[in-house]
């Protein structure tokens, strides 16, 4: 058997943590077993649908990667298709005419419910044969009045559901549009899909929707069923925990496979192992490591896979990936270093593409003021004749490279008799401003050598002046 799986969000909402692991684990699923993962739109609801949100959803999916191989295919093109089963159904006696007015079935639910009962359609109209003139009529389908539904979830085991705990369920409304649960199941089977993996907020339609197939003479898919996810204190997940739209984790300086290794993560282990590549959850991700019980959003966590992955991208890939977090910062990557070598040199100490452009700041952009605190531990008038040697011995350099760079300051050390922190560090601020930033040598290498020893002539006047003031 392919597999064939299928994404199916319906674009009134935008993507969010939850619909991106279900489309994960959609997506890899069909890529473990060789195959084909659709993406459908469901958007039959046009009130609450909107461009935007398809949009959201595209945008989102092309970010992370999770490319269709079949789709974006809409519900809303499908009409037609929809409109033909239920001809057939009305005509096949599956499914019926329900004339009753919406003021009738709320009475009957708050009758139902007022007596404790589950609220259900009483199946007035299923054995009517009259026409209610002046009515349009909704469509309800036919469900079996006995009997049980099973289902062989793959994450819940098997789950029983009675007939008699069903009722029939609206399939179009009195304007003729297709109603959720139908236009599913008339996709899955067109579709032929093998595997619906989906969040278990949809468990309870299952049942419906494999009496729906069964109707339509075809083997329901097997179903796996993901638990929720929820927020760090337990609730469901929402907007209060954190970012909902998953663009804005992009734009936060996430990387797109530390989101994707991290909801990966949120339902489905592969031993303890927490770090993988796309490749290694291709190869190792299969239904049966989905966890069958909840599991808890914790964005340090997500903060931690971010850095991890931060520090095994490629230097070409992640250079190309800070580009716009430089720009947004308002740094010009085509004026200093090359982007690479700044993603490469940082890569160690920055949790997010984001910071990492802030940190990188004074290897584009000169700095107004040198950190207090570092300046008055380590710019004070004993460093001041080493320093100045430093900056003579650097602008003597016939070239600027890493291995030359890291030799002067060993020798400059020796000469002067101090350890090389002791030179190390007051070059350290004196050139970015701070106490912290990446080896010094592959920080020089970035600031590039004019710079720096502009930076070591201020940071020389800088202690004069300190000097003289404190002498006054
Ligand atoms: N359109 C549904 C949703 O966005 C998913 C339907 C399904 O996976 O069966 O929740």
């Amino acid at each position: 058997m392919t597999v064939r799986t299928r994404f199916a969000p319906s674009p009134t909402g935008v993507l969010h943590l939850g619909s991106v692991r279900t489309a994960f684990f959609c997506w890899l699923y069909a890529r473990h077993h060789q195959g084909t993962f659709i993406l459908r739109i469901e958007d039959t609801d046009r009130e609450r649908s909107t461009e935007e949100n398809v949009e959201a959803i595209l945008d989102g999916m092309l970010w992370l990667g999770l490319q269709a191989d079949e789709g974006p295919i809409f519900q809303t093109e499908r009409f037609d298709r929809y409109e033909e089963v239920i001809a057939e159904w009305l005509e096949e006696g599956k499914a019926y005419h329900c004339f009753c007015s919406k003021e009738r079935v709320d009475e009957l639910r708050a009758g139902q419910m007022a007596r404790g009962e589950k609220t259900r359609y009483d199946g007035k109209c299923r054995d009517r044969s009259d026409v209610e003139e002046g009515v349009q009529p909704v469509v309800r389908f036919r469900n079996p009045l006995d009997g049980v539904v099973t289902i062989e979830d793959q994450v819940r085991g098997t789950v029983v559901f009675q007939n008699s705990e069903l009722d029939d369920l609206i399939i179009a409304r009195s304007d003729g549009s297709p109603t959720y649960n139908f236009t599913v199941i008339i996709d899955d089977f067109d579709m032929k899909v093998t595997h619906v993996i989906r969040g278990d907020d949809h468990l309870n339609n299952a049942p419906r929707q494999m009496n729906m197939l069964t109707a339509l003479g075809a083997e329901p898919p097997i179903y796996a069923h993901l638990p929720m996810i929820l927020g760090p204190d337990g609730a469901k997940l929402s907007k209060r925990h954190g970012a909902v739209d998953i663009r804005d984790y992009r734009e936060q300086g996430y990387l797109p496979e530390a989101m994707l290794n991290y909801m990966v993560r949120l339902g489905w282990s592969y031993g303890d192992q927490e770090i993988f590549s796309i490749d290694e959850m291709i190869e190792h991700f299969d239904i049966e490591g989905v966890n069958h019980s909840a599991s808890s959003f914790n964005p340090e966590k997500l903060l931690w896979i971010n850095q991890q992955h931060i520090i095994n991208a490629s230097a070409e890939r992640l250079g190309q990936a800070l580009v716009p977090f430089l720009e947004e910062a308002g740094l010009d990557p085509s004026n200093g270093p090359a982007p690479r070598d700044v993603a490469d040199g940082f890569r160690e100490r920055a949790e997010t593409l984001r910071q990492m452009a802030q940190s990188a700041r004074y290897c584009y952009e000169d700095f107004d003021e040198i950190d207090v605190k570092a300046a008055k531990k380590n710019l004070r008038p004993v460093i001041l004749g080493p320093l100045k040697a430093v900056r003579d011995a650097f602008a003597a350099l016939p070239a600027w490279t890493q291995d030359a760079i890291a030799k002067t300051i060993e020798e400059m050390a020796a000469s002067f008799e101090i350890n090389m922190g002791k030179l190390g560090q007051p070059i350290r601020v004196a050139v970015t401003g701070g106490s912290v930033s990446p080896p010094l040598d592959v920080t020089l290498m970035l600031v590039g050598q004019d710079k720096t020893i502009a930076r070591l002539d201020s940071a020389i006047e800088f202690i004069k002046a300190r000097a003289l003031q404190a002498i006054d």
